[in-house]
């Protein structure tokens, strides 16, 4: 997709029967199953894992992978639609799903056999939580920059370090981790770093404190802390060194699942702002009869339309292998800025009902500030859209662009 002179068919966004019927099958669990429990578990800060299991059986895990590996042959289109659907209920739900495509994604792209049976297809299915451990108390938006070493000895490698916010840290039975092979000052930095497979349950893997965040309550991430931890080289994903490379293709995908969760926040605060406008009176007038409602309510649909079609226009180009990258960048900026300004909205709509934690407005706002950081932060998501126009434009030297 180029900035300069695009073609109409790299807009292209094609929605299939399929896509609707699974968009249907997810918007009735949630709406029946997740929506009532929603509430519970952001005021109790605690996970509904019998609702995560029945996900499961869903197939919300495996969405886009082969059946073969347990999936449900789909792909992130189908992705996107589920996670928005969810997110309308519970974006920390669905960050207890999404956080295992950031492991299963990356073995579905650079595993080898051994580990798409035995690692991807488990996770596919929801038998099996997964946890992405890439950021430390030093590094987070620079992965280059993480300082856990993986020393070879013989066969296997000895991981010593920390890392800190990781989701489902504290649920899961499979974790990608990314250590050092070589040191920083020896090669290009990014060249480095190692993906590894590792069990729960490793001698070394050692589950930390819960870290207490504003937002996706019931969804705290953990620090996880590597002590002596060994790994036999079989369980590295991809290639010695590589562990940058299979991160960062990883967040060219799951961003787009972080549009979604923005889009479907956005959508809650625009139906919560609509229904209390319909149904409130002041000085012997709907709410929704002042001007100055309508413009904010026009300005939230604005918002909503505007990212669902930028998350489904990402998910889309996913599809062609090529070109997505600046696109899912776009979407998680506009995605998650929408929810914000969504919820901020809202909360002016419904004055003391907006404050007040009953009402869940406080909850999407609250949700927009996670899903603005992770994944790479909207500033970084800018750095990203920036590089992808040079390429383009064949810039290659850095005092001009970074
Ligand atoms: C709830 C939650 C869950 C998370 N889950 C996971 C997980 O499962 N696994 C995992 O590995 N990590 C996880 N993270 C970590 C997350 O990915 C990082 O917090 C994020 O990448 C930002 O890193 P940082 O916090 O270290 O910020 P920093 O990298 O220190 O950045 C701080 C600020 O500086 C800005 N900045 C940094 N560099 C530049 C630059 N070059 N130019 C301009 N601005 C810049 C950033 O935009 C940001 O505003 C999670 C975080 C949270 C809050």
């Amino acid at each position: 997709m180029s900035t300069l002179s695009p073609n109409s068919t790299e807009y292209n966004i094609k929605i299939s029967d399929e896509h609707e019927a699974f968009r249907k099958i997810v918007r009735e669990f949630a709406e029946k199953e997740l929506a009532p429990k929603a509430q519970k578990i952001d005021k109790e800060n605690r996970m509904d894992m019998d609702l995560v299991r029945k996900a499961a059986k869903l197939g919300l895990f495996g969405v886009p992978f082969p059946e073969e590996y347990g999936g449900g042959g789909g792909d992130d289109l189908s992705l996107v639609l589920a996670t928005e659907e969810i997110a309308r209920f519970s974006a920390a739900f669905s960050s207890v799903v999404g956080a295992n495509y950031l492991v299963s994604t990356p073995i579905a792209l650079f595993g080898n056999e051994e580990q798409k049976r035995r690692y991807l297809t488990p996770i596919a299915r929801g038998e099996k939580l997964a946890a992405h451990a890439m950021t430390e108390p030093g590094a987070g938006s620079d992965v280059a920059g993480i300082s856990t070493t993986a020393e070879k000895k013989g066969g296997k490698y000895v991981i010593n370090g920390k890392k800190m916010f990781i989701t489902n840290g504290d649920k899961a039975d499979i974790f990608l981790v990314f250590a050092r092979t070589s040191a920083a000052e020896t090669e290009k930095r990014h060249r480095g770093v190692t993906a590894f497979l590792v069990e729960k349950g490793t001698p070394g893997l050692n589950v930390g404190n819960v870290i207490d965040v504003i937002g996706l309550r019931g969804d705290q991430p953990v620090e996880i802390v590597l002590d002596n931890l060994e790994v036999p080289e079989e369980n590295i994903v991809g290639e010695v060194g590589r562990g940058v490379n299979v991160a960062l293709t990883t967040y060219d995908h799951g961003r787009i699942g972080v549009a979604a969760q923005g889009t479907g926040l956005a959508q809650a605060a625009l139906e919560a702002a609509l229904k209390y406008a319909t149904q409130r009176q002041t000085f012997g007038n709907y709410l929704l009869s002042y001007q100055q409602v309508q413009f904010k309510i026009a300005e939230m649909t604005i918002a909503v339309h505007t990212a669902r079609l930028l998350t489904y226009w990402g998910a889309t180009l996913t599809k062609t292998g090529k070109d997505f990258i600046k696109a899912s960048s776009i979407a998680k900026i506009v995605s998650t800025e929408a929810a914000e300004k969504n919820a901020h909205a809202a909360m002016m709509i419904m004055g003391a009902y907006g404050v007040s934690v009953d009402m869940q407005v406080e909850r999407i706002l609250r949700d927009s500030q996670i899903i603005k950081t992770y994944e790479g932060t909207n500033d970084i998501q800018r750095l990203t859209i920036m590089k992808e126009v040079a390429k383009e434009m064949g810039i290659t030297s850095k005092p001009q662009i970074v």
